[in-house]
Order: C-alpha cells, then structure tokens, then sequence
C-alpha cells in the first residue's frame, strides 16, 4: 500500500474548550485517538467527567443568564454566524482532510461537508433575521402575542459520522436562537471538533456561549444528560442510546430531540428509469462507507427487473474503488474504528447465511491493514434476516424482490426503523400514494438524497423524535410564550363579593 497520507501540525493531544478557554480535564484524564487506516494512536484527547461537565454547564449558564448572546439583536447575531460559515469555508480544504484522517471518510465525500456546515450557518442567520411570530387580536377585548426567547443551555450530543457537519446541524439553530450550548462530540472522531473553538472566537463569539466537552458517551455525556441546568437536550446517534438517554433525561423533564437510526428501504418498481435508480441505489449505501443514518441499505426490487438489477449492482459493486480515503479515486475508505469494523464483519458473516453473496464479503484484496471492507451485495435475503432488520451502519446492502405493490409496502414497513425511503418508478400516482403509505420520516421519490434545508429532517418509529430542519429547529431551541392583554374594561368574577358569580372571566 501507499504511503498513509497524514495532515500537516496534527494535535498531539486534543483538549476541552471551557469558557473561553482550552482546558485539560480537571483529572487529568484522557484517551487515546486512532486513525482508521493504520489503527494507531495519533492522538490522545482529554476525557471529560462529571466536574468537567458541570464547569461547562455553570460557564454556558453565566454567559446565558449575565451575557450579552442571548439578547443580541437578530441582525448582530446573523453577522457573527456569517463570519462563522465564512471561516468554515475558508478551512474547507483543511478541514477536509482532518475529517477524512480521523473518520476515514474518502477525501471526495470529506470536502462537500465544510460547505454544507457553513451553509447551516447562513441559513439560520437568514431564518432568525427573517423571524416573525404570531400576535393574535380580539377586537375590543384582547391582543395575544408570542415572545420567542431562548431557552438556555442546549446539552449537543453528536456521533461519528460526518462529525463536524452533523455538529453545524445543531450548533448553529441553537446559537442561531440565543442559547448557549455544551457540544458532546464523538469519542471516535474528536479531531475537527477541536476547530469549532477558534472559529467561532475569532467570530466575536463570546467566551462561555460555545463549551466542548470531550469523553466517552457514559461519562461526559451521561453527566451532559443529567446535568440539572441543561434544559435541552438534542441527540444524534444509535437508537439504543437514544433510549438510555431518553431514560436518563427524564428526571429533569427535558426537551429532547433524538435523530437515530435507520435501515431505510429503496424501493424500485419494473418501470423505474433503471440506470438512475442504479446509480442512486450503489451511491445511497456505499456513499460516506456507508455509514450513513439514510443509507438504503435494503433494496426491495419488482420481480420482472429483479435479477437484471442483481446481477448489475453486483458488477458496478464490485468495482467500486476502496481505499486510502486521502487518495481522490477512491469510493469507499476506511471504516471509523476497529470496534466498528468489528461489527460490520460480523454481519458480513451473518449475512453469509441469510442470502446468496453477490459481491465483496470481507476485507477487498491487498488491503490486509485498516478497516476496510469491500462493498457486499447479497441477493434474496427474507424479511426476518438480521441483515435486512438490523442497521449495519457498513457498506453492506440486502436485496429483496417483490411482486405487488401491496407487498413492496409490507416489505418496506417491515422494520422498527422509519428514518427514510426511496422510491423509483414512473407513475406519479403510485408514487405518492407509496410515500403516503411509507412509514419514514423522510422520502425521496425518483432521487437520491438531497435536502433542501427549509424541510423537516427526522425520522419516525424508533428513527427518532422531533423533527429538525428549518423553522422546527427554531422552535426545539426556542420557548414560544404567550403574552396577553386585555383591552378596556377587565371582566373578573368578584370573589369576596356577592355577584362573584355572575361575571364571566
Ligand atoms: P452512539 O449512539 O454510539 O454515540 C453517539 C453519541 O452519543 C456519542 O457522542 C457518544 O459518546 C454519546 N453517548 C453514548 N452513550 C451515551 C450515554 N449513555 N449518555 C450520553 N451520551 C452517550 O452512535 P454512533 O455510533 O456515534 O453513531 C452512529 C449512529 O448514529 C447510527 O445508529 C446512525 O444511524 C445514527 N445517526 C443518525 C442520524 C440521524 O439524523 N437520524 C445521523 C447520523 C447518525
């Protein structure tokens, strides 16, 4: 193999960011960072307990309650996520190949993610310069309005995959909207995390608005979870954790918003424009190593074009480039961890008796380092498999045929998940009333994955809670209040007198 590609002033040690400052964990823990091509420690990072949690907490509670962030004026916030997406951009190139060497991400998939973070930045100072709410009026009796204020500090709790994009999804509506926020990354992947700190300093963020918090998920972020001063939280990660979490958080009454995982159906119809659905299918479950929450990692196809699909999925699978995810040919990269790697192996094998393997299986030849496994197909794989139940989170797909539409949609709601699905044929009728009928979130129909950042993103089912994207992000990270007024003459029933009675409040 080539020699591994390694970024350029690498941190050796990777530490919190805690009021302004970077910090070391009060105990001096830490833990050690691999990179996911040689599996060796490049970096250790601090490990954040309990007390490391709570100076983050009381340091996001000053700036919220004593700050000045939460009461800027739209436009002077706007101005300031500006310069943040603007930065973000300007380290797309840096930033892109710190993801690529900490995830394993192939560096072609690792450069679109800096754009989108930055655009997340835009697209909340549009939406909270835009902002308008609702007042309601009576005539001669009442006027209602709506304050919209921030609601405090927001715990962010993020995973692996396309870390720093996924951490923009959250930092951004709720710093857009005034709160102040503890971020929680990935243990796996702290790497571009650490880049948020100055960024957003030398944005003219103030001290205390942005805390981050390295560590495993059970300690920093279970103390995250718990904290009594973290109102909301919002979740990105495993479903099972997403239920821990969801268990832990109820003490507090919090509000919680949970993107969790999927094993979303691709559903392709004897008329659908075949190439493009073929296109769509490989790229849908082998894009970002195929982990990725909305990967369609079951593909459920009409008996009539079944095995002319198999046979050339299989084909196109197999030649798909996997690699150094630094060198730009390549498809597929290295998988985030060996712990990971570890998983998807072992469904590799389980799938070995559940359907008929069409392409890869294990490790590609001549990549016997790294987590790395060739695209696997398999074919004819029943509905009460484990790999066509389970999430994989791996470049792993299932295929299944079906042979009415009435059995495609069983097929497709056959699953705890509901996150997304993907649709491909030509009559538009079918296709609605299908999206109609799917159970998910989210639904493309004759199109792979692109969002529009105005609409809901969320899934359903044991695929989340909440919807975000958009004006619901606004209002996770927001407490609408009603204020009303009475106009004239108040009319409240006189107690204490003796027509309490008699006036209608
Ligand atoms: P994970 O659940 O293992 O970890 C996610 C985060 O939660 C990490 O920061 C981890 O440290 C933290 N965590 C773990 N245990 C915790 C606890 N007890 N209390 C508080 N925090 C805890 O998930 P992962 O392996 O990092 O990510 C992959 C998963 O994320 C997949 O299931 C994928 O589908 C899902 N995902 C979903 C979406 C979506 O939008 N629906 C997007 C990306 C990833």
């Amino acid at each position: 193999m080539a020699e591994h590609f390694v970024p350029e002033n690498l941190p050796t040690h990777i530490q919190h960011f805690i009021n302004g400052k970077f910090v070391d964990s009060a105990s001096g823990a830490s833990f050690d960072v691999l990179d996911p091509v040689t599996n060796k420690t490049y970096a250790t990072a601090a490990a954040g307990q309990k007390e490391d949690i709570d100076a983050a907490v009381a340091a996001a509670r000053e700036a919220f309650v004593n700050g000045p962030w939460p009461k800027m004026k739209p436009r002077e916030r706007a101005r300031i996520l500006n310069k943040i997406a603007d930065a973000v951009e300007a380290q797309e190139a840096r930033l892109a190949e710190m993801e690529t060497f900490d995830t394993g991400l192939p560096i072609t998939q690792a450069k679109g993610q800096a754009l989108r973070a930055a655009e997340n930045f835009r697209f909340f100072a549009d939406l909270i310069v835009a902002q308008f709410d609702d007042a309601m009026k009576v005539p001669g009796a009442q006027i209602n309005y709506v304050n919209r204020k921030p609601i405090g500090v927001a715990g962010l709790i993020t995973p692996w995959n396309t870390p720093f994009m996924l951490e923009s999804w959250k930092l951004a509506p709720a710093l857009a909207t005034g709160n102040t926020v503890v971020l929680k990354p990935a243990e796996f992947t702290p790497l571009s995390a650490s880049l948020w700190a100055d960024i957003f300093t030398e944005a003219g963020v103030p001290a205390g608005v942005f805390n981050l918090v390295n560590g495993l998920g059970e300690e920093a972020g279970d103390a995250l979870v718990k904290h009594p001063d973290v109102p909301l939280i919002s979740f990105t990660g495993e479903t099972t954790t997403g239920k821990t979490i969801f268990r832990n958080a109820a003490e507090n009454l919090k509000g919680m918003s949970m993107e969790l995982g999927g094993k979303s159906p691709c559903v392709i119809f004897a008329d659908a424009d075949l190439d493009a659905a073929l296109d769509s299918a490989l790229f849908g479950v082998f894009s970002l190593n195929g982990e990725r929450c909305t990967a369609g990692s079951r593909i459920l196809v009409e008996r009539p074009v079944y095995d002319q699909f198999c046979e050339r999925f299989a084909a196109r699978a197999k030649t798909i480039v996997v690699g150094d995810p630094h060198d730009p040919k390549t498809q597929v990269g290295a998988l985030v961890h060996p712990e990971h790697f570890k998983k998807v192996a072992s469904y590799v094998e389980i799938g070995k008796t559940e359907g008929r393997l069409l392409a890869g299986g294990g490790r590609p030849e001549g990549l016997e380092e790294g987590n790395y496994i060739a695209p696997t197909v398999f074919a004819d794989v029943k509905p009460d498999a484990r790999i066509f139940q389970e999430e994989i989170f791996g470049p792993v797909v299932a295929i299944t045929p079906f042979d009415t539409e009435d059995e495609a949609l069983e097929l497709a709601n056959n699953t705890k998940y509901g996150l997304a699905a993907y649709v491909w044929t030509q009559d538009l009728t079918r296709a609605h009333n299908f999206a109609q009928n799917t159970e998910a979130g989210m639904v493309w129909l004759n199109s792979h994955n692109v969002r529009d950042l105005r609409t809901p993103f969320g899934g359903v089912k044991s695929s989340g809670l909440g919807h975000e994207g958009g004006y619901r992000s606004i209002d996770f990270y927001t407490d609408q209040q009603a204020v009303h007024i009475t106009l004239g003459k108040v009319h409240t029933p006189k107690f204490g007198t003796d027509d309490a009675a008699t006036v209608a409040g």
